[in-house]
């Protein structure tokens, strides 16, 4: 008896059967664009093989104005369609079924040639769009037509066609987008004539055994945008126009609510999705922030959708329905929802990979194969490095001992998991955890290893990570000042008045920690206040009208840098504006450009600019230093000047930037060639 009932039941759609209920969303890898077509699909297959019922590809345009950027991948001629049946044909062998997601940009391409319903600039797109003629709507309703065809033809089970989060179908559907006054605008049977006629026409040209899946914007997110009525009035009209499934689209690109990041509460929009159940006849897929198989079974068992779909947690685990059916939910490698390595590589034109699993889309690359030569190794230090080095060293068949000083695992992700909004670091831990005791390795905790305890091993991992930077601050041995360590360690009270030192990622980390008490991720209703989601139902797009409620900071906070530059500048490309967000609303002041000049009883004393002008005190109770971090390296210099070689990684190799990204990658890479 599986204890996911509900998840892996099949889904019968008449013409076909999909083998349980996980749909891996559409995520846009940059995996196409390489077209290396071997590379993708090893990329769909290893997912295929990991037992998911059903995959949608990243966004392919159907033309080039509707691409999300010059040079978009999409299927435009014989070549292609030769290219993509290498996919689909793989996808196929490995048991699985594929379908390709047709995405039309609109004004949200990155193209001086975009094209919407009206020439209304998009508030995140440098390029004020085309107003598309009739012939013009005409030309993109055949091009999207012409796409599935051709996905049909390149062996595709079906398409997706991207309907939500703010692109094109999605502009024609709101008044502050759409201002036509033709039959593709006004009223609102007008402004949804658009998707309808692109579903009625692609159903009609692929015929009736080919999976349509309609992806639909349940709740904008934006002002003005569609009300809860409009929504059901769309999904009907999408199922009488022969829509197969459909799936939740969440908050347009433009909404400035959070709607994916580790600080949104798991399953957070599911109670959206639950709404159209019983509107319509079809499928209903919902999605956003569900990672773990139980996440997904209760949300299934509570009628919320007939499907779940899961996009990022399959960069983190191709096997996650496998695992999950074999009951072995603890070992599927955690998203935690950072979007550290898929989305913002996406959006710096990188290849998108995964922080915990740097094999995702490096599939035919980085290769774990058994060793020829079976050796002892010593890894010295459990942080994400030393971690997944050992799993991965351990996955080739070596035999591997890990030494940690602490008398737990984790490293740094042990102060992560503490600050609010990032309670997903306690299940990567778990999982790591799990994972060593089901690999064997030795784990050797509370221990410092030196030289003479490395005797022996044929190869030595120094993994020892960091140390916190001395900023050498006047008065900084005070008892009113404390390092990051003491406080997301709970070790040191802290005063009502905290000046932060350093705005580093940790500087933002400890910030939140001091000005939050009960965590808004950890409770929904909370949650959806702080950020101001309203029910659609009561108002338009679901943007609440008294806007964001969060709960009064618990200490004033000054967060500080020296660089005169604007404060987070450096945080994810995707999740930076979240967190610079989620400090303003709690009052958090952030300063730039200052000089330190001393710690007293009073407080932090800087100055401003070259010249050291305005001399200021800031009047605080505690003072926290957050100035980065050095290697530490005594370790790894004691055993070279005993003569012997180590592999020195993650922080003890370079502190400056570090994360765990780099960390996990370095690791796993040099796993591979041991
Ligand atoms: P960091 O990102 O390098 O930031 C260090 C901060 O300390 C900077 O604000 C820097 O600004 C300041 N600083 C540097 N030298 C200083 C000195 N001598 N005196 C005073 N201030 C000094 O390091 P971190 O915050 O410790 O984070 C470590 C790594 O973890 C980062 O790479 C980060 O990406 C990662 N991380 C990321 C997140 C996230 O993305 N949410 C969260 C936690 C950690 P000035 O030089 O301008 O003063
Ligand atoms: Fe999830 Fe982060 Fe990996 Fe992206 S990089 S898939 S968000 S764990």
């Amino acid at each position: 008896m599986t204890a996911y009932p509900h998840l892996l039941a099949p889904l019968d759609l008449g013409f076909t059967t999909l083998k349980n209920r996980v749909l891996m969303g559409s995520m846009h890898t940059g995996l196409e664009e390489t077209r290396d077509w071997n590379r993708v699909a090893e990329f769909y297959a290893t997912r295929a093989r990991g037992g998911v019922a059903l995959m949608v590809t990243g966004g392919m345009a159907p033309n080039a104005e509707g691409g999300v950027f010059p040079g978009a991948a999409g299927l435009f001629s014989d070549d292609d369609i030769a290219n993509h049946k290498i996919v689909t044909d793989r996808v196929h062998d490995a048991g699985g079924k594929i379908a390709m997601q047709i995405l039309h940009a609109g004004r949200y391409a990155y193209s001086q040639d975009c094209v919407s319903a009206s020439a209304v600039k998009s508030p995140i797109s440098p390029f004020p769009p085309k107003e598309l003629d009739a012939d013009g709507i005409e030309k993109q309703i055949s091009d999207i037509v012409t796409a599935a065809v051709r996905a049909r033809q390149a062996g595709y089970d079906g398409v997706e066609v991207m309907g939500s989060e703010g692109y094109f179908l999605n502009q024609f559907l709101v008044t502050h987008v759409n201002k036509r006054t033709d039959e593709w605008g006004g009223s609102y049977e007008n402004r949804m004539r658009l998707p309808i006629e692109v579903v009625t026409r692609v159903r009609e040209a692929v015929g009736a055994d080919f999976i349509l899946i309609y992806r639909l914007s349940m709740i904008d997110l934006i002002p003005n945008g569609s009300t809860w009525a409009e929504v059901v009035q769309l999904a009907k009209a999408i199922e009488a126009a022969g829509a197969t499934i459909l799936n939740t689209g969440i908050g347009w690109h433009e909404a400035r609510i959070p709607t994916i990041a580790t600080s949104v509460p798991r399953a957070a929009f599911s109670w959206v999705t639950k709404k159209l159940m019983g509107e319509v006849g079809i499928p209903v897929i919902t999605s956003n922030r569900i990672n773990t198989p139980q996440v997904a079974e209760d949300v299934l068992s509570d009628g919320c959708a007939d499907m779940v779909s899961m996009a990022r947690p399959f960069l983190a685990d191709p096997d996650f329905v496998a695992k999950a059916a074999a009951g072995q939910a603890a070992q599927i490698t955690p998203c935690i929802a950072c979007n550290q390595a898929c989305l913002d590589h996406t959006f710096s034109g990188k290849m998108s990979t995964c922080l915990v699993n740097p094999r995702a889309c490096y599939e035919t690359e980085l290769v774990l194969s058994p060793a020829s030569a079976v050796k002892t190794v010593a890894v010295v230090g459990a942080g994400p490095a030393g971690l997944s080095t050992a799993l991965a060293l351990s996955e080739r068949g070596h035999k591997v001992s890990i030494f940690e000083k602490a008398k737990q695992i984790g490293g740094q992700l042990n102060m992560a998991k503490q600050v609010p909004g990032k309670e997903e670091f306690w299940g990567l831990v778990e999982y790591y955890e799990a994972m060593v005791a089901e690999a064997g390795i030795k784990l050797r905790l509370g221990e410092v290893a030196d030289v003479d305890a490395l005797a022996g091993f044929d190869e030595v991992v120094i993994a020892t990570g960091v140390l916190p930077r001395d900023p050498a601050i006047p008065g900084q041995d005070g008892s009113n000042v404390l390092s990051y360590i003491d406080v997301l360690r709970g070790k040191a009270p802290v005063g009502k008045r905290v000046a932060v030192i350093g705005a580093g990622g940790i500087g933002f980390d400890v910030a939140e920690f001091l000005v939050t008490d009960d965590s808004p991720t950890d409770d929904l209703q909370a949650w959806l206040t702080e950020w101001g989601v309203a029910d659609p139902q009561d108002v338009r797009g679901g943007v609440a009208a008294a806007g964001p409620q969060p709960e009064p900071p618990v200490r004033e906070v000054t967060l500080l840098q020296r660089k005169a530059q604007k404060l987070g500048k450096n945080l994810g490309k995707t999740t930076g504006w979240i967190h610079r967000a989620a400090l303003q609303m709690k009052n958090v002041k952030m300063i730039g450009g200052v000089n330190y000049e001393r710690i007293d009883a009073d407080g932090l004393h800087v100055s401003y600019g070259e010249a050291r002008e305005n001399p200021t005190l800031i009047a605080v109770d505690t003072i926290v230093l957050c100035a980065g971090q050095v290697p530490e390296r005594s370790l790894a210099d004691a055993l070279i000047a005993a003569g012997r070689t180590c592999h020195v990684i993650g922080g003890a190799d370079v502190a400056s930037e570090l994360d765990a990204k780099r960390a996990i990658d370095q690791g796993t890479r040099l796993a591979a060639t041991l």
